[in-house]
């Protein structure tokens, strides 16, 4: 990334929009508006993100301000079409960006990635990217730093955000002392951590609990109970009324058990069968979902796609894999 060139470009008010991957999570939604935060005194901003988002996020700074792209496809395509800069955050692949990929690759904007995923494509103008980095979240604490972007409280609160749900609450591997040094800083702001892990983790919906227990009661185990995979129908999401996000970090449950280092959970949607996988140790997860399930992710959470919706196929398919 070259900052003294963004730096320039930015000296001038520019109509910008700020985009992430589809399901936004934490550090998708966080990211973007830090970013928006940051920005939107002097440029036009608008961040707008491919499909809705959990309620927990609901507590974000500008949250309100989102545009989601399939509620209001016309409107955000005039916004991409007329933007003169775009952020594409928290994604390396176009495709993460499910419809809104047409629209963006279409846009003759100027356009930088803040990502921390395996093997960008480069559909962008400049690129921060560190694989070995938890969170986009601390990348965009450096980028504002390099480009001399002073934070504020929500700020603050959006990376805050960021960083807790991508390291696991400061637990993965990846979590380092430069983790650690920037979450102080964001601490000086009066951030409350203590409501932001409460949103975060203690707000689920009913349904979450009643979507739990199937998936422990369909827990399956392989090669000596060292492996772990669950599921849920289409059917079951209908009877317990899902919204986005319930089932999120179903996937790590099952590494909670002794001895199990690969966790897999797929779910029945409309279309297909999403995949989420989870490891512990060196086991590596990016490449299984990239080299059997059309995805990809990082050494430890990745995710992929099967456009079919026979589980038990899909099933017998993964153990093939192993
Ligand atoms: P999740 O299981 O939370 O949906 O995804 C876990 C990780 O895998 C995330 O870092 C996400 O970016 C990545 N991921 C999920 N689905 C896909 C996919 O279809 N393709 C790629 N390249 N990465 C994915
Ligand atoms: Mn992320």
């Amino acid at each position: 990334m070259d900052y003294q060139l963004v730096k320039k470009i930015l000296s001038k008010k520019k109509n910008i929009v700020i985009t992430t991957h589809k399901t936004p999570d934490g550090d998708a939604l966080g990211s973007s508006l830090a970013l928006l935060s940051a920005l939107n005194d002097y440029h036009s901003v608008h961040v707008i993100v491919p499909n809705e988002f959990p309620n927990n996020l609901q507590f974000l700074p500008l949250c309100e301000q989102v545009i989601v792209y399939e509620t209001e496809v016309s409107k955000s395509n005039d916004l991409i079409q007329q933007a003169d800069l775009i952020f594409c955050l928290d994604f390396n692949k176009l495709y993460r960006t499910h419809t809104m990929s047409d629209s963006l690759s279409e846009s003759s904007a100027y356009k930088l990635m803040i990502d921390h995923h395996e093997e960008p494509d480069l559909f962008c103008d400049q690129i921060l990217s560190n694989p070995s980095i938890c969170s986009t979240a601390e990348l965009v604490y450096e980028f504002l730093n390099s480009i001399n972007v002073a934070l504020n409280k929500n700020i603050a609160v959006s990376l805050y955000t960021g960083i807790i749900t991508d390291s696991g609450s400061l637990k993965y591997p990846n979590v380092t002392s430069n983790t650690h040094l920037i979450v102080s800083k964001l601490m000086e702001y009066n951030i409350d951590h203590a409501y932001i892990h409460r949103k975060l983790f203690d707000s689920q919906n009913k349904s979450r609990f009643e979507l739990l227990k199937i998936c422990l009661n369909n827990l399956k185990f392989f090669k000596n109970e060292t492996i772990a995979l669950t599921y849920l129908m289409e059917d079951d999401l209908m009877s317990f009324n899902y919204k986005k996000g319930d089932t999120e970090g179903f996937v790590n449950f099952p590494l909670s058990i002794k001895n199990i280092y690969f966790s897999a959970f797929f779910v029945q949607f409309e279309d297909g069968i999403k995949i989420s996988f989870r490891s512990q140790g060196d086991f590596d997860v990016n490449l299984f979902a990239n080299k059997f399930f059309n995805g990809g992710g990082h050494k430890n959470a990745s995710g992929g796609f099967l456009k079919h919706r026979d589980m038990q196929e899909a099933i017998k398919y993964f153990t093939s894999c192993l």
